[in-house]
């Protein structure tokens, strides 16, 4: 299980739909066991709340008396350990049952729930601040029902969508959101996830058709039927989508597919500034050009690609130019004509003549288009890989902060101009842990401006532990006290996933 705390790191220097492994963790497993305790330690691990503004929780021997129910009702075994900020105990479910046998108990003793999915989620999503039971969807990886001919998957919440998409490749569906690799639909749907595919198809949003979900107190709801629209009632799917376990536990979903393209193609554009580079991508946006994935990167990360890049990046020489990453896909004549369009396009908007090609002697063309499979690869792969290329160089004793924001289309050169001002004002590929402050003032800033240009706090990530107060100033009291209301509707003792999203007072 991965484990890291997400402190440090910029916006400079990563790419504005990446994201990067760190969050606040908490247990350790027993490899196989389906049920791991974690702790022998007596005392209290600050459950109790003893001010108004915290609800009141089961303390450490109560949650260690409610992982034994749990363990005797599972038929499960169960071991300890003792940090105070952890759960005190890891329940490996296999049905939707058994999830609600584990929350009539959890909810009955007031002790936390949270549900853990691949743990890739970068905001602090699945910390346990209030100590309690982690729900671990491992065993709940199965693909429940596949309809081919509905475009549809029924699938458990552990799931993982490149296996799911490995798993159903032969049928020529697939599912299209691109997260961490080693994401699970529980998580993806819990977080709303997207990736680079968000461009052409959305976000998780958009392709859940039903829930099956585990309220706090053991209550069992599916939120619609499978049909593609439907009018009926509230749409409670949309609820849960992005709720980051707070309002109940998703035990089964049902998800849209798409056709997997029969043609794709990767096109790399340098730009001598942000604001050019920005504004290509606006104008592309405009023109109707049916884009798979638009990525942009900065100077200072192509000059890492230059640098550090894995022997795959390193076969060409990138131009150290604000770059833009362009993916195409569709059928092979539209994706020809669209790749035509965009050149042409792009001709009339480029000035740089820097090359992107590792050949020197021709005359440097202001962009590139893969012209094989294996280039369109490799092109791919220094926007894939970038994340894992920083994490590598992080220095002994350094930590990385990733975070997202997102701004209108419009506003977004403003917004990357500001930050790489504001990191490079901090030395922050020098800073080490002692600049930490600084840094989360620098980031809390960035958050403020995206706000000022009518932006989000959370583009992908959602809200975890870290980004509660920005929830506040970009939505307002009132929207996030309907949501608290929302949440005491269906977890009154306050139990799911408690200290995310916002406060309980
Ligand atoms: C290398 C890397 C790249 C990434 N790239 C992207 C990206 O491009 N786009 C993007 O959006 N994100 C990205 N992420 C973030 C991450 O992959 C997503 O947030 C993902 O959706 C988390 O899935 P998970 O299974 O790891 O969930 P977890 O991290 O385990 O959990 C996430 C949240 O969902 C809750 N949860 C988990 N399972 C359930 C369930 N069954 N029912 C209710 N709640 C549940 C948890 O309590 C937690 O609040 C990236 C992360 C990494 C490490």
């Amino acid at each position: 299980m991965a484990s890291s705390a997400g402190t440090g790191g910029s916006s400079r220097g990563r790419s504005w739909n990446a994201a990067a492994a760190g969050a606040v963790r908490a247990v350790g497993f027993g490899a196989g066991a389906l049920f791991t305790r974690t702790s022998t330690s007596s005392g209290d691990a600050r459950q109790k709340g003893d001010d108004a503004d915290t609800p009141s929780y089961a303390n450490r021997d109560e949650i260690l008396h409610t992982a034994e129910e749990i363990a005797s009702v599972l038929g499960q075994d169960a071991s300890t350990s003792n940090t105070p900020e952890r759960a005190v105990a890891v329940v490996y479910p296999k049905t939707t049952e058994d999830v609600s046998a584990i929350a009539r108990i959890c909810n009955r003793r007031s002790v936390p729930m949270v549900p853990f999915g691949a743990g890739s989620s970068i905001e602090g999503n699945f910390s346990q601040p209030h100590s309690g039971i982690c729900i671990n969807f491992s065993n709940m990886d199965k693909i429940l029902a596949f309809h081919p001919d509905d475009m549809d998957v029924v699938v458990q919440p552990g799931v993982n969508w490149v296996d799911l998409n490995n798993h159903i490749a032969s049928s020529g569906l697939f599912a299209p959101m691109d997260p961490s690799p080693t994401a699970t639909v529980g998580g993806m749907v819990s977080t709303n996830c997207s990736g680079t595919n968000a461009f052409r198809y959305g976000t998780m949003k958009d392709w859940v058709l039903n829930l099956t979900v585990v309220l706090a107190d053991g209550t069992v709801i599916k939120t619609r039927r499978r049909p593609r629209k439907t009018s009926a009632g509230y749409n409670l799917t949309s609820l849960f989508v992005g709720a980051e376990g707070t309002l109940g536990v998703v035990t089964e979903a049902t998800l849209k597919l798409a056709p997997i393209p029969q043609a794709t193609s990767v096109a790399v554009v340098p730009f001598p500034t942000i604001h050019a580079a920005a504004a290509a991508a606006t104008a592309l946006i405009r023109s109707g050009i049916q884009l798979a994935a638009l990525e942009i990167m900065d100077d200072r990360q192509m000059a890492i690609l230059n640098s550090h890049g894995s022997p795959t990046v390193r076969k060409r020489h990138w131009a150290e130019q604000p770059t833009l990453f362009l993916k195409f896909s569709g059928t092979t004549e539209s994706v020809q004509s669209d790749i035509a369009r965009t050149s042409s396009l792009l001709h009339t908007l480029t000035t740089t003549t820097t090359t992107t090609t590792s050949d020197k002697s021709e005359p440097p063309p202001p962009f590139h288009f893969a012209r094989t499979k294996q280039e369109e690869h490799d092109l791919w792969a220094a926007r894939k890989e970038f994340l894992f290329t920083m994490t590598s160089l992080l220095p002994e004793n350094h930590r990385m902060w990733s975070t997202d924001v997102a701004v209108p289309i419009s506003r977004l050169a403003e917004l990357i101009t500001w930050s790489e001002e504001q990191c490079s004002s901090l030395g922050v590929f020098a800073s080490v842990i002692g600049h930490t402050a600084a840094l989360a003032g620098c980031v809390h800033e960035m958050m403020k401006r995206a706000l000022d240009l009518e932006g989000t706090v959370s583009g992908e990530h959602a809200i975890g532990i870290g980004k509660k107060v920005c929830l506040v100033q970009e939505l307002g009291e009132d929207t996030v006290e309907v949501m608290r209301r929302l949440k005491r509707a269906v977890d009154p003792k306050w139990v799911m996933n408690p200290g995310k999203v916002f406060d309980y007072r």
